[in-house]
């Protein structure tokens, strides 16, 4: 099963991508993720990614695609993955379709989690982010045992530079104008499914494992 999770920064989408990702043992394939490692690990490409990141901005296509190209094509892929954070835009759909298509296989779902921005912003300045291994929580929803302190790893957790309220305004900006237009690219695909993200994680996750099946 191929599954893409849309929606905007903090919609939820990466809490939801990680529990599919259990449940029907595939990889959870987080671009965002991908680049916080590499920025911690000091790697060409982290460096290059966290200028654009720091402001709110997108890593240039040419990046990004090659990244996750590579990334699905890994053996653990085979029986499918879910993808969170990409494609983020129409350029990057387009490459990973014409990827695919030389694979001889294609997407099944694009799960849109749909959060209004009023609610998004409360919810960015309540996230909390691992300074270590980059496990996310928030302070009302998903707090940590102990405050402060990552339940996995026992490291401090902290509002990530990019959570911050100006940058949150500002990747509300860019979702916007690079991509939402992929609801339409998906829903004209016929595998857009929508889902209602202001409720509680574990109504949206049903609903998102109704939609895919058992
Ligand atoms: P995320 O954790 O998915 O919200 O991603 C954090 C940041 O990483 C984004 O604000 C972008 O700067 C960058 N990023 C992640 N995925 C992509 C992508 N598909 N295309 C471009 N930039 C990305």
């Amino acid at each position: 099963m191929r599954i893409i999770m849309l929606g905007a920064p903090g919609a939820g989408k990466g809490t939801q991508a990680k529990q599919i990702a259990d449940k029907y043992q595939i990889p959870h394939i987080s671009t965002g993720d991908i680049f916080r490692m590499n920025i911690k690990e000091g790697t060409e490409l982290g460096k290059k990614a966290k200028t654009f990141m720091d402001q709110g901005a997108l890593v240039p296509d040419e990046l990004t695609v090659a990244l996750v190209v590579d990334r699905i094509q890994k053996e653990d892929c085979k029986n499918g993955f879910v993808l969170d954070g990409f494609p983020r835009t129409i350029p990057q759909a387009e490459a990973l379709d014409k990827k695919l298509a030389e694979m001889e296989e294609k997407m099944d779902y694009a799960i849109d989690v749909d959060v209004p921005d009023e609610n998004i912003v409360n919810r960015m300045g309540g996230r909390r982010a691992c300074v270590n291994c980059g496990s996310t929580y928030h302070i009302v929803s998903i707090p940590t045992k102990v405050e402060g302190i990552c339940d996995k790893c026992g490291n401090e957790v902290v509002l990530r530079d990019d959570d911050k309220p100006e940058t949150v305004q500002k990747r509300l900006k860019v979702y916007h104008e690079q991509t939402q237009p992929l609801i339409d690219y998906y829903n004209s695909q016929g595998i857009l499914k929508s889902v209602n993200g202001v409720r509680p994680m574990e109504d949206v996750f049903a609903e998102i494992v109704r939609i895919l099946g058992a």
